[in-house]
Parts: structure tokens; sequence; C-alpha cells
């Protein structure tokens, strides 16, 4: 098959967890006889010190003829300045913005080998293998708002439409019938009219997938759920709000913010695929940077944009089997002992099957 993915490096260690994983990629490619062409282009600071601005036409036009995207991470201390004009970040609002990718999905698995790392007892995190879908482009953080402006109020307001919670919930119920077909859906159904609607729609649109168990979670009992009985979550469905705080919060199980990888997605199969951690300036250019995040980005982007799931599995595959035998960078190294980047790549390509 053939597929063009935009290449987004950006800044920090981005460069370096990128090459490392085009590396995998080009062995999918080669293994499985598929044509990948890449497409190389600017974003975040690298893209302001070279263009002016953080996400240069041209890189929209190339995105725009591929079939996914592929980002490490932007930003570092050189831009960090919060009242400048042209800011790093800006680039990642402009690029979801402009391809309506309104469902952000998060993966969150533990390893028994970094069981040690995460702040729980290991015997809750056995087998911890949850997807969020989180709204990305409505609820609190874009309904009408007003600043204090030197009166003594301010509000948001979390405002809901039937089609934008349709639309994000069809996501998460075909994302939960590729996996174990349970969908938690998360709200504040008792006190929020918008939660009231986001509960109704979903069950509307679970008619649709009979082969899907759908419950629904009251906000702050799953924020508890989560470090109780986190094995028990499949894919977790949410607004905007909630889903930000929520992944935060399951995020810490998987032990390091290096291990976990992401997509954005809208209508159709295209997509943007990035690592959930910044660009980590205290530790670029080092070979210290964990590629973990950035390669399972990659298998997502595999599973959703490309069709390709045996290839995505073998990879998540490698990366368990890579951890298993006690490969570690230096984010999840217990004693002290830990690989390069580059090396613990070249062991995810050894257990590479395909
Ligand atoms: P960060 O995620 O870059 O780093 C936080 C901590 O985690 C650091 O100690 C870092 O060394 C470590 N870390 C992160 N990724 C790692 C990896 N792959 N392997 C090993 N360790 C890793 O967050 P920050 O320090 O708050 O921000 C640094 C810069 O990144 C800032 O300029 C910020 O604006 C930007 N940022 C970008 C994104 C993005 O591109 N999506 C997201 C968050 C922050």
């Amino acid at each position: 098959m053939k597929a063009a993915i935009t290449i987004l490096a950006g800044d920090g260690v981005g460069p370096e967890i990128m090459s490392a994983t085009l590396k995998l990629l080009d062995k999918v490619a080669i293994c499985k006889g598929h044509d990948f062409t890449y497409h190389e282009a600017l974003i975040g600071g690298i893209a302001i010190d070279q263009t002016g601005s953080a996400l240069p036409d041209e890189t929209l036009r190339l995105a725009e003829q591929s079939d996914a995207i592929l980002l490490a991470a932007v930003g570092g201390p050189k831009w960090d300045n919060p009242t400048a004009a042209v800011r790093p970040e800006q680039g990642l609002l402009k690029i979801r913005k402009h391809f309506g990718l309104f469902a952000n999905l998060r993966p969150v698995k533990t390893y028994p080998a970094l069981a040690h790392h995460a702040p729980l007892r290991a015997e809750l995190l056995d087998g911890v293998d949850m997807l969020f879908v989180r709204e990305l482009t409505g609820g609190l953080y874009f309904g009408p708002r007003k600043e204090q402006d030197g009166g003594s109020d301010a509000y948001d307001t979390m405002l809901y439409s039937v089609d934008e919670v349709e639309r994000v919930a069809h996501v998460a119920f075909r994302a939960a019938q590729m996996r174990r077909k349970k969908l938690t859906s998360v709200d504040k159904a008792n006190v929020l009219a918008a939660m009231r609607l986001w509960r109704s729609t979903v069950m509307r649109v679970h008619e649709d997938y009979a082969d899907v168990e759908l419950e629904h979670s009251l906000v702050d009992s799953c924020t508890m759920h989560l470090l109780t009985r986190p094995s028990n979550f499949d894919v977790i469905l949410a607004g905007n709000m909630f889903g930000d705080i929520l992944s935060d919060e399951a995020s810490v199980l998987a032990g390091s913010l290096g291990m976990l990888p992401s997509a954005s997605l809208g209508d159709g199969t295209f997509g943007l695929y990035e690592p959930v951690h910044g660009s980590a300036p205290d530790i670029a250019g080092q070979g210290k940077a964990n590629p973990t995040g950035m390669i399972l980005s990659a298998a997502m982007m595999l599973r959703y944009s490309l069709g390709m799931e045996s290839e995505a599995k073998a990879i998540e595959q490698a990366v368990e089997d890579t951890l298993a035998s006690g490969a570690r960078t230096a984010d999840i190294a217990s004693d002290g002992r830990f690989i390069s980047t580059q090396e613990f790549v070249d062991d995810v390509l050894q257990h590479l099957n395909l």
C-alpha cells in the first residue's frame, strides 16, 4: 500500500525520537511491501526561526497532500516568552484546527516491567490498558466566555451540540469495536444540562453499536475508579475538560511521560499523531529521550489512518518485548543503567516480527 506521511520533527528531542521512529516505519514498509513517502516540514520553534511562522503555509500544503501527520514536539526556552507575538504552540493549535481534528485519542497501558515506576501498587496496575477519547474542539474550553475585565465576575460556558457529541461518540464506539468492546462515557449529567445532552446523545449513538457494552460514569466517581480499579476500563469517552483532566490523571499509571502516544482524528481517516510529552529541552541532544511515545504514536497512525492493524500490533508487541527484555532509557531506568535512544530503537527493531 502507498501512503504519504508528513513528518514534523519540531524542536528539542523531536528530531531524535522522530528519526528513531522512521527506522521502524522503514522496516514495516520493507517487510510488508508498503511504499511510504515522507514529506518533512517545519513546525514550532525551528519554523519560527526559519520562516517567522510557527506553521508555515508550505507545511500545511504538504500535510493536505498526506494521509497522516507524524509530529514529535515543539517549543523550548528560546521561544518560551508567553508575551511573544509568535509562539511554537500556535503551530499545534493551528494545525489541529485546520484539519478539524475533534477527537483526541490517548491510550494508557502499563507494562509489568515498569510497575515500580508508577505511584500505585503493582497489583492494581496489572492489566491496565485503556483508551481515552476526548472531545477536542468544543465544550467548556470553546464556549462563550467573559474575562474579569475590571468587574467582579467572569464566566466560561459548557456548550455542546448533538452533532458535536455524536461525531466523537462514533469515534469512541468504533475504537471500542477494535478493542475489548466496552465503553465508559463520562459526564456530570446529575448537575449539568450540557452533560444531560451528552448522555442522551451517547445512548442514541449506542443503538448503532449493539456489540459494544456502554456504561455511564459521573466524572467525580470516575476519578476514583481510575485509581481503585484502572484495569476495568477499556475505552473512556469524555468531553473536552473532563477528558483533559482524567487523561492526565491516568497518564501517571504508565510510569513515565515518555511512554505515552496520542492521535487526533477528524472525519475520515486523516489524523495527527504525536507523543503526549513536550520537547524535553533539558535532555535534548543527549541521547536520553525515551522514543516509546513517538513509536507508539506511529503505531496508532498505522492503525487509524492507514488501516494496518497487524503492523500496528507488531510494533506495540515489539515495544513490550523490548521492555520485558530489560532495555531501559534513562527516564525508566531504576538502577542507573540505561541505553541511548538509538540503542533502544535498535532493540525494538530486533524484536519487531512482521
Ligand atoms: P516536557 O514534556 O517537555 O518535559 C517534562 C519532563 O519530562 C522533563 O523532565 C523531560 O526531560 C521529561 N520528558 C519528556 N519527554 C521525555 C521523553 N520522551 N523521554 C524522557 N524524558 C522525557 O514538558 P515541559 O518541560 O513542561 O516543556 C518543555 C517544552 O515543551 C516547553 O517549551 C513546552 O511549551 C513544550 N511542550 C510542547 C508540547 C507539544 O509539543 N505537544 C507539549 C507540552 C510542552
